[in-house]
């Protein structure tokens, strides 16, 4: 692995994530002599701790589907997701060896469930076009003459080619090797880079009763953000209180929208729904059968034959109706105040969890210059971005390695 055969190329690519092996395969694939330059002492580093170790490598939704999880940023990849859709993605882990299987919310992944097998499959594809990868090699400096790319600087030695990929991610989990070294070559390269931010990041609340309800997980709850009285998006499925705030997969989903909100000056919070299923009458039928049911018995015992146990005492305070007042005693307005805290159990956000616990990163190099159609810098003559260095971020659900993949794909062929 570690010893050059040369010092010119047609293609370096910097950076083994998701991004930069395609970018590697898919120009090497095209004939090109390739050298993939990657930092740590192994490739795919980050790959290996996605889907919480089972690697949800794309998604089954069509383009359109695909579009809309990345905001703004979904139009830039339009010629991406169609030069390497998911079904390309998925066809080439299916020839590379890997099978693959649609879970809940269109959400692929391996059938092996380990995302080594998609690490695997990738140094594969690496090794069929006969990339050069040197690890433990990072990349310090690219090295530019006249508006146009040469090379690049890494270790104590200096590396040549007209065309030069930069796949380095964003400024999450550092410890898997992306500590923002891509932005710092886009601006040196002259490009404008967004200001890096956490997306699909835990949410912090300074609410006390959260502190109570740590290490409580929902179910079939649904998760509203307000900005004020507006409502910005909503998500169900599954939820956790922790230590700080809140987590889980819906809150993740959420999150991508608060740092803006926050910087805005927007009051914050997300409304839960206890009982997404029901509406409030029929809520409102249920407690009164509970309440006439169990006449005698006390509210805080009543409410665990609706709640989970952990959320008992704290819906009881929140209510503001005494624990031990039997089920004959509630009147109907304390009723009504059960109901709607059973459906918008609210919860204040005062910020998100740092960057380097996002799942991504917002932010980037900027997307007015690099050519969607090549993903060539428009600054740089040769140099070409792919991955979560672009100011791209999607939503859960495997949208973005897929965007890595497609980038990573585009620039490589390109
Ligand atoms: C916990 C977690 C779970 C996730 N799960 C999923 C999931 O299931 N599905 C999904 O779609 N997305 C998931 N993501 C997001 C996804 O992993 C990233 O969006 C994706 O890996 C980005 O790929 P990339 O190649 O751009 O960057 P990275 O994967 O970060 O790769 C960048 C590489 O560049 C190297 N590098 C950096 N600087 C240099 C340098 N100067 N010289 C040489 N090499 C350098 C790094 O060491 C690294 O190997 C998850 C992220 C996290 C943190």
């Amino acid at each position: 692995m570690n010893k050059p055969s040369t010092k010119n190329y047609d293609v370096i690519v910097v950076g083994g994530g998701a991004a930069g092996m395609l970018a590697a395969g898919a120009a090497a694939a095209g004939g090109k002599k390739v050298l993939l330059l990657e930092k740590n002492p192994e490739l795919g580093k980050k790959l290996l701790i996605t889907g919480k170790g089972r690697c949800n490598i794309t998604n089954a939704g069509d383009l359109k589907n695909f579009i809309a999880c990345y905001g703004s940023g979904g139009k830039f990849l339009y010629r991406a997701l169609t030069v390497f859709s998911n079904q390309q993605t998925v066809e080439l882990f299916n020839r590379l060896g890997v099978e693959t299987k649609v879970e809940r919310g269109g959400r692929i992944f391996p059938v092996s469930d380990m995302a080594e097998t998609v690490v695997g499959a990738l140094k594969k594809y690496l090794a069929e076009g006969k990339v050069e990868i040197l690890v433990n090699m990072p990349v310090r400096k690219i090295l530019a003459a006249q508006g146009a790319v040469t090379g690049v600087a890494a270790g104590n030695s200096e590396y040549y080619a007209k065309k030069v990929i930069i796949g380095t991610g964003g400024l999450s989990y550092p410890g898997t090797g992306s500590t923002g070294d891509g932005y710092r070559f886009a601006e040196l390269a002259g490009h404008g880079v967004v200001e890096p931010r956490p997306s699909l990041v835990p949410l912090v609340s300074k609410d006390n009763f959260v502190r109570e309800l740590q290490g409580l997980s929902l179910r079939n709850v649904e998760a509203l953000l307000y900005a004020g009285n507006v409502k910005v998006v909503s998500e169900f499925g599954e939820m956790l209180f922790t230590h700080f705030g809140l987590s889980g997969p819906i809150i993740l989903t959420l999150s991508s929208f608060v740092p803006k909100l926050l910087k805005e000056g927007k009051n914050v919070r997300v409304s839960i729904n206890l009982k997404p299923a029901l509406t409030n009458e029929q809520l409102n039928d249920r407690l009164i059968r509970e309440f006439k049911d169990n006449a005698r018995k006390t509210y805080s015992n009543i409410l665990k034959n609706l709640l989970p146990m952990s959320l008992v005492n704290v819906f009881v305070v929140r209510s503001g109706i005494g624990p031990d007042k039997k089920g004959a005693e509630i009147s109907k307005v304390e009723r009504g105040r059960i109901v709607g805290l059973l459906g918008d159990f609210s919860v204040s956000v005062s910020g998100t969890r740092p960057i380097a616990e996002a799942i991504v990163t917002g932010g980037g190099v900027a997307l007015d210059e690099i050519n969607p159609r090549t993903m060539e810098s428009l600054k740089v003559k040769g140099l070409f971005f792919c991955g979560e260095v672009i100011d791209i971020d999607g939503l859960t659900g495997g949208y973005n390695l897929q965007a890595a993949f497609s980038t990573g794909y585009l620039a490589g062929v390109s």
